[in-house]
């Protein structure tokens, strides 16, 4: 069943959208932790789809690093959730495997994305290795770097003019198309995967989520949540949504106490979580006043510090992975000594280089007929 993760009504109308405009997600599932395996099946009565050898690409189960040089620093116990030894060396393959999983069981042909970067590397990988069409619409301005890691996998590219926030929209009214876009309920379904290893790790009092779209914060939030229903975990951690400065509606919206409103053009090295208008950032906002967490903004400066820092704690990340880290000295008198907190490591540093290939353009309105 899905409701809204807004307004709490039922949905089947749709599959991504309520008619209140905000995100649908799938009710909160009932079960408990079966014996050994790892995370897909040992939490598989919290996931929409058992997962065979054949689904996967090794996707999840990923490290959880003691930084031992920054806990040192900031006096709590700092844990570095390794995201970069993905397939496609972000988290975003974890929700991809279950959008896949959503498009074919429906008897899709053909699945779409619209990303400029890691989920669209990670819907052409899976859509790949699954043997879907798969159509990837960008900005026509992406930088062709961008492109290389994408186009590898061997999707259709196609470069659409126009606002890059409405393309989203546009892109959930194309019927014969099953969008994996960045808060598709299934995609929330996988991110829970993180939430679960973690807590089956370590009892963990902060969990610092880099933050979008606002898809990632909620799969990791619903996963904590599905533990407590059940009762495994007897208390949450407090979560901490972190933007980058040069494009934070969210955290704008926070602080203000009002409604997300779109953000003009980002201004960031943080590329990743460059969203000015998130489609999930109500929710988003909605669950931080209702656990009572917190949502901070990094300038570039803060940012590339962290990169170096995290790097020297022995992980290689992407700019967007280390607002966490950044946001530490404005978090930490919250904190407490010898708190543990765990920052999300989200993708990996090695991702802007690649083969460059040249993309073809067209208008929003020719879209259509393009594909
Ligand atoms: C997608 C992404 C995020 C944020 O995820 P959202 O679901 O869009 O909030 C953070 N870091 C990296 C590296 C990402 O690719
Ligand atoms: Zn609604």
């Amino acid at each position: 069943m899905t409701r809204c993760a807004l307004c709490d009504r039922i949905d089947t109308s749709s599959e991504y959208r309520c008619t209140c405009g905000g995100p649908l997600q799938l009710d909160h599932f009932k079960g408990s932790i079966k014996e050994g395996g790892n995370v897909w099946s040992a939490y598989r009565d919290f996931f929409p789809y058992n997962l065979s050898k054949e689904d996967s690409l090794g996707e999840g189960n990923t490290p959880l690093i003691r930084a031992k040089r920054l806990s040192t620093k900031f006096g709590i116990n700092l844990y570095l959730k390794n995201e970069t030894v993905n397939p496609t060396w972000s988290f975003k393959d974890r929700g991809t495997i279950f959008g896949i999983k959503r498009a074919l069981e429906l008897g899709y042909k053909r699945i779409g994305t619209v990303s400029t970067g890691n989920m669209a590397a990670s819907v052409a990988c899976y859509g790949a290795y699954h043997g879907s069409r798969i159509l990837v619409l960008v900005p026509t301005d992406i930088h062709e770097d961008k492109i290389g890691q994408i186009s590898i996998y061997g999707p259709e590219i196609i470069g659409v003019e126009g606002d890059y926030g409405e393309l989203y929209y546009e892109s959930l009214d194309m019927d014969d198309i099953y969008f994996i876009n960045s808060d598709n309920p299934y995609r929330i379904e996988g991110y829970k995967s993180m939430a679960f290893e973690i807590a089956s790790d370590i009892d963990a009092s902060h969990v610092i989520i880099p933050t979008s779209s606002g898809g990632l914060f909620r799969g990791i939030v619903k996963g904590y949540e599905e533990l407590f229903q059940n009762h495994i975990l007897s208390d949450l951690p407090k979560f901490i949504a972190v933007q980058a400065a040069g494009c934070s509606p969210i955290h704008r919206a926070f602080e203000e106490g009002e409604p997300v409103k779109r953000w003009g053009p980002p201004h960031t090295i943080a590329k990743a979580i460059s969203n000015p208008f998130p489609p999930s950032g109500d929710a988003v906002l909605r669950k931080l006043k209702e656990l009572k967490g917190t949502c901070a903004a990094v300038n570039d400066h803060g940012i590339i510090e962290a990169q170096k820092n995290i790097a020297r704690d022995g992980i290689y990340c992407q700019p967007a992975s280390a607002v966490g880290v950044a946001a530490l000295p404005q978090l930490i008198n919250d904190m407490g000594q010898g708190s543990k907190v765990v920052s999300l490591i989200t993708g990996s540093g090695m991702k802007v280089e690649g083969r460059s290939t040249k993309v073809n353009t067209v208008t929003m309105s020719d879209l259509r007929e393009k594909i």
